[in-house]
């Protein structure tokens, strides 16, 4: 099915996308929505307002709301646990806007903007230098490879060590396992091509922010860290009386919350990373995270965003996190970094971390060191869009298991869900 011009410029590139939403579910007037992270939230959040007249249910089986978002703090030090910023997307814009959050929401500090990926044993800055490095032919062969559709990204960048640092920096793991269609769709020219030429959409996509659009390529985060939109949105739904919460409930699969809330399965939406019975279920990697401080006199690393380590060492990611951020992420004079270990790379002893840490900072004491979480991340293996797009699902599967990594396409698709569930033209 072609969509209209007006979907595309809402929605953007998430429109190559698939939706596993299931017909009925507009019909549904009881919800279920299984699972408290940033996508049931949001959905619970969107379907309360356009359908007012509606019960929803959200069952999680945790204690607490967000998913995989938590801000740890401790003292001054501040730092996001997983999305620490979200990359420019209208929806993402609407719902901050919405919610009333536009004074704490602020494009990341320009003067922090540079990348670099350790590159045989050197910082090497993101930027044409290290595009030289892939090769320009080398370059269009892949591209020209992986809009055969399934291909891993490793054959779309054809430089191992590139294509791991950015594939382990997005969802942690390396390029040879990782779908180029579901990360790079556009480039990939998977699904539908949209009606007009691509810059002219991109301008109508910055015209239709409800504020100022973000500079390309920027990145925007809230103050007091990403919990805050978890904290919103669950004050908006505490709110609507047709709304309601349950904690600590676990349900085995779409077809046990169907029965215990007494709904046909279609007014269930699934919103966990893993879809019980459709061969996604064990499909995760594990990472660890952890808060690294150095005082500013004595820290070398340069001013920037962060960098990715594709290679040679436990660590595969620095955040700049006190360089990044609008708001203040570290105690007057020092500065705070945000390490990512894939579990796979490490023995599980801190010296492991402490030593790769003083390769790559130059530091040996750091002002605080310390791990503030451990998280799962969805796979997205070759052909996994692929294996969406033909995927017949019992009821709606929302979430970053479905939708893609990031909270764009997480925000995204409910917005298009809901769209769907009234009717619009999508
Ligand atoms: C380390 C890390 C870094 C990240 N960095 C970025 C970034 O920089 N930019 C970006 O855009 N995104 C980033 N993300 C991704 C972003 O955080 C996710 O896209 C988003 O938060 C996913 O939300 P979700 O609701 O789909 O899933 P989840 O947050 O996983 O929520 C699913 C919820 O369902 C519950 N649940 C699971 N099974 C059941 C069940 N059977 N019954 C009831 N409840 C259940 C879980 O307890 C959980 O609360 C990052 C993620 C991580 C982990």
């Amino acid at each position: 099915m072609a969509h209209s011009i007006d979907s595309w410029v809402r929605h953007g590139v998430e429109m190559r996308k698939p939706l596993l939403i299931h017909p009925n579910l507009s019909d549904a007037q009881r919800i279920i929505v299984i699972g408290g992270g940033l996508s049931g939230l949001t959905f619970a959040l969107r379907c309360a307002e356009k359908f007012p007249e509606r019960t929803i249910d959200l069952v999680e089986s945790s204690p607490r709301l967000g998913g995989v978002i938590e801000t740890w703090s401790e003292d001054e030090w501040r730092c996001d646990v997983s999305v620490n910023a979200s990359r420019p997307h209208p929806a993402v814009w609407r719902l901050i806007h919405d919610l009333g959050l536009d004074d704490e929401w602020h494009v990341t500090n320009d003067y922090a903007s540079n990348r670099w990926v350790h590159f045989n044993g050197q910082r090497v800055k993101v930027g044409p230098a290290l595009a030289m490095k892939i090769g320009i032919f080398r370059t269009i062969r892949g591209v020209r490879n992986a809009r055969k559709g399934g291909r891993p990204v490793s054959e779309l960048i054809p430089n191992t060590s590139i294509a791991d640092a950015l594939t382990l920096g997005i969802v942690n793991d390396i390029s040879i396992n990782v779908d180029a269609d579901t990360l790079f769709p556009g480039l990939t020219r998977f699904g539908h091509e949209p009606p007009v030429s691509r810059s002219k959409l991109r301008r109508l996509v910055n015209d239709s922010y409800p504020s100022k659009a973000p500079p390309r390529r920027s990145m925007a985060s809230l103050d007091g860290g990403m919990e805050q939109l978890i904290d919103s949105i669950v004050a908006r739904l505490e709110e609507s009386p047709k709304v309601k919460i349950h904690l600590n409930s676990r349900m085995r699969n779409p077809e046990e919350a169907a029965s215990n809330f007494q709904v046909p399965i279609h007014s269930v939406v699934w919103a966990t990373p893993n879809f019980p019975d459709l061969g996604f279920k064990k499909e995760r990697t594990k990472i660890r995270i952890f808060a690294w401080g150095e005082l500013a006199k004595s820290s070398i690393a340069p001013i920037g965003y962060g960098m990715l380590i594709p290679t040679g060492g436990p660590v595969s990611g620095i955040l700049h996190e006190s360089d990044i951020h609008h708001g203040s992420r570290a105690p007057e004079g020092q500065r705070l970094f945000r390490i990512m270990v894939p579990e796979n790379r490490w023995n599980g002893e801190l010296n492991q971390i402490h030593a790769h840490m003083n390769d790559l900072h130059g530091q040996k004491n750091p002002t605080i060191f310390k791990e503030i979480a451990e998280r799962e991340i969805p796979r997205y293996l070759p052909g996994h869009l692929q294996k969406l797009n033909d995927l017949q699902v019992p009821c709606t599967w929302i979430g970053w298991g479905a939708s893609g990594p990031s909270i764009t396409h997480v925000v995204d698709e409910v917005e298009r869900i809901v769209e769907r569930m009234a009717d619009y033209r999508i």
